[in-house]
């Protein structure tokens, strides 16, 4: 059995995106097909749209409509914190919790010597320039707790200390509504460590 060409191709675009698989991407592929050609358009266009209609923010990194984000436009009227992440997606998941009112600083990507990721490839010689320019007091990393998550924070750490700020990192510990007899070790000798008052 063959699939005409152009199914393959679609099926081959569609396998490139994250965490789908040959299945799934057949699946997906027989779905679109069946859509009417005016859907496909559509989705054809906004895809197409893309590269022009969404930056990165020239301050920040975060993705935005324009050069400038809803973030650091809205600079003056957020706390003086900065919450440093790996990817803009990060932003946006941090934002949802409510829980931080501060700016946001995107790096791009993480440290990894095996990739040949180094400190150039990250967006790091803006952030002491913001840090000085918004007056952050205090600098939250909120990285991966990966070997790559704990390497870039380590370095963060060392390049950040000489600032005199205050710097923290997310707490590590145990997930929401977890049982203790189903969580490695690794995390509970983490959330030991960071125990909290109670
Ligand atoms: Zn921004």
């Amino acid at each position: 059995m063959q699939y005409p060409t152009h199914l393959l191709k679609l099926i081959d675009v569609l396998k490139k995106l994250p965490g789908v698989g040959t299945k799934s991407a057949e699946r997906f592929a027989f779905e679109m097909v069946s859509w009417p050609a005016s859907k496909l358009e559509e989705m054809a266009h906004i895809i197409h749209k893309t590269p022009n209609l969404l930056q990165h923010c020239l301050e920040c990194g975060s993705l935005s409509d324009a050069t400038s984000c809803h973030f650091c436009q809205s600079s003056h009227s957020r706390l003086p914190l900065l919450c440093i992440v790996a990817m803009p997606r990060d932003v946006f998941s941090i934002e949802s919790t409510h829980e931080f009112k501060g700016l946001y600083h995107v790096l791009g990507g993480l440290l990894s010597p095996m990739q040949g990721i180094g400190p150039e490839a990250l967006n790091l010689p803006k952030l002491k320039k913001r840090i000085a320019a918004l007056n952050i007091g205090e600098v939250v990393i909120a990285l991966d707790s990966t070997l790559e998550g704990d390497a870039t924070a380590l370095y963060l750490k060392q390049e950040l200390e000489p600032l005199n700020l205050s710097i923290s990192r997310l707490a590590f510990g145990l997930p929401m509504g977890s049982s203790l007899d189903y969580v490695d070790g690794g995390t509970l000798a983490r959330a030991l460590s960071a125990r909290g008052k109670f």
